[in-house]
């Protein structure tokens, strides 16, 4: 490059060298005729005419005295005429023939001189023209465009597709053509001989087509059951210029794992360049399957005790084993928890009835029931190994009270927990151990009556009740003689759902 420009130079100097000769000369010649500035026409006397004669001749050059050409320019010289007479005589003017030695070169750079030469009786006449061929004209440089247009991905080096430059005067000039990168462009630049630049720019478009790489860790289709464990299971995504764009990615759609449906999550990422990923993912939340319920054969009695355990649970205990009944248990969390196992190991059913059993807390929301009813059923689970499903809400399906906390909880507890596995039941025959049965006598009297006539009976019973519990032995004698059996509750045993849901 710089070799280039020093020949550049070089050649300029040089050609300033030799138009500075051209001047030189015409100086001379003017310093020999003093008192023409311009030596276009000359006439002159001859020294010694013959006697009687006086001749002269004149040699006028036409056009200018100096030409400047442009290289490779065609040059027409407008040439010069002499004309001669004798001014003794005052004859008329004859043309004389005009010798014209020196010729131009238009291809070739530098002064050239034409010398224009008449003769006339004697008298020699000689005028000069200088031309000098100049190159004004740049080169051209020729870029070779690219086959997709010029496009580079960010950072990319620009992989160049070719130039070429010519020059009228240097010829091909491509060795010494410059190339810089410019921000978004490349720039091309050569000088000719004669100093004349020329700069080409290529525009560089910067862009990536490239869209990030979006990808979902876990399967793409996913089932749970309602009340399931969801929890993303997780995504990636990386840009060929961004690198990580994990953090970008936007998740539109949520799972509602408490609620049956189909739920369809879309992952979107967007790189700096506006190119966008997406992917989804189908998470089906399938609500359990109700067992059948078997309805069972003869007579049959489902002895059911809620809210324990409690200080009497033990002897009721004793007195189930006494007649080998086996009953079931909605236990909620008590002090008597060590019960449980004797529950079990009593091939009773143990079953749930929350936690706390405070109708406030628990009717509050439906996250605030299974909250309460998952954590009885770690603790059962903890205890006994046994994970029961079997439940009965506080105060039956039908129970009022939770309107107060919550309009509609039941309706939708009733489906949710269905949904969610649970077998609820409710209860067909009262005893109103909770009422006013205060006595054995009281509660023995409401199951009788209860239970008379029904082929089976869900009964309720609290077993913090110690009247209550003094009536079991009555109630069991007096199903015993009367051709009942006592049977455990099992998730296909009849519900007895009340039809009277009122909230
Ligand atoms: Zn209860």
């Amino acid at each position: 490059m710089r070799i280039g420009h020093w020949k550049c130079w070089w050649l300029v100097v040089l050609l300033l060298v030799v138009l500075a000769g051209c001047v030189k000369m015409e100086v001379q010649e003017s310093t020999s005729a003093p008192g023409e500035t311009m030596p276009s026409t000359e006439s002159d006397s001859v020294t010694t005419p013959p006697a009687g004669k006086m001749y002269e001749l004149e040699l006028t050059m036409k056009g200018s005295e100096a030409l400047v050409l442009e290289f490779g320019q065609e040059f027409r010289d407008s040439g010069a005429e002499a004309w001669g007479w004798d001014a003794a005589s005052g004859s008329e003017k004859i043309s004389v023939e005009v010798q014209i030695t020196g010729t131009v070169d238009s291809q070739t750079l530098g002064c050239y001189t034409l010398t224009y030469s008449a003769s006339y009786q004697g008298i020699e006449k000689s005028l000069q023209r200088t031309v000098t061929v100049v190159d004004t004209t740049a080169p051209v440089i020729t870029l070779v465009p690219d086959p997709e247009g010029s496009y580079l991905l960010p950072g990319e080096v620009y992989q160049e597709a070719g130039f070429s430059a010519t020059d009228a005067c240097d010829g091909d000039l491509t060795d010494w053509v410059v190339v810089r990168s410019d921000g978004d462009r490349m720039v091309y630049q050569v000088a000719d001989s004669s100093g004349n630049q020329t700069t080409v720019y290529r525009q560089l478009i910067v862009d990536d087509p490239i869209p990030p790489v979006l990808e979902l860790d876990g399967e793409l289709e996913i089932e749970i059951f309602v009340g399931g464990f969801w929890q993303e299971p997780g995504f990636s995504a990386a840009d060929n210029v961004d690198g990580d764009l994990t953090g970008m990615v936007q998740v539109s759609g949520t799972v509602d794992p408490n609620t049956a449906g189909e739920y369809v999550l879309t992952y979107e990422v967007v790189d700096g360049f506006g190119n966008v990923a997406t992917a989804q993912r189908r998470v089906c939340v399938k609500a359990a399957t109700p067992p059948v319920v078997v309805e069972p054969n003869g007579k049959v009695i489902y002895l059911t005790f809620d809210d324990g355990p409690s200080e009497y649970t033990e002897r009721l205990l004793k007195i189930l084993a006494k007649y080998d009944v086996k009953a079931t248990f909605f236990v909620i969390n008590t002090d008597y928890m060590h019960l449980i196992d004797d529950i079990v190991a009593g091939g009773h059913s143990i079953a749930l009835h929350t936690k706390s059993h405070r109708y406030q807390k628990i009717y509050a929301s439906e996250e605030a029931f299974f909250e309460d009813l998952y954590a009885l059923q770690d603790i059962v689970y903890d205890r006994s190994g046994v994970m029961t499903t079997l439940m009965r809400f506080p105060g039956g399906s039908s129970n009022r009270v939770s309107k107060k906390y919550c309009v509609g909880i039941m309706s939708r507890l009733i489906k949710s927990v269905q949904d969610r596995g649970f077998v609820f039941f409710d209860w067909n025959v009262d005893s109103d151990d909770a009422g006013s049965a205060n006595t054995a006598d009281a509660v023995f009297q409401n199951v009788k009556d209860g239970v008379k006539g029904k082929q089976y009976s869900v009964v309720l019973q609290h077993d913090t009740r110690k009247y209550s519990v003094e009536a079991v032995e009555k109630i069991i004698l007096w199903g015993l003689e009367n051709g009942y059996t006592f049977l455990p509750l099992d998730s296909s045993s009849p519900t007895c759902h009340h039809s009277w849901v009122a909230n």
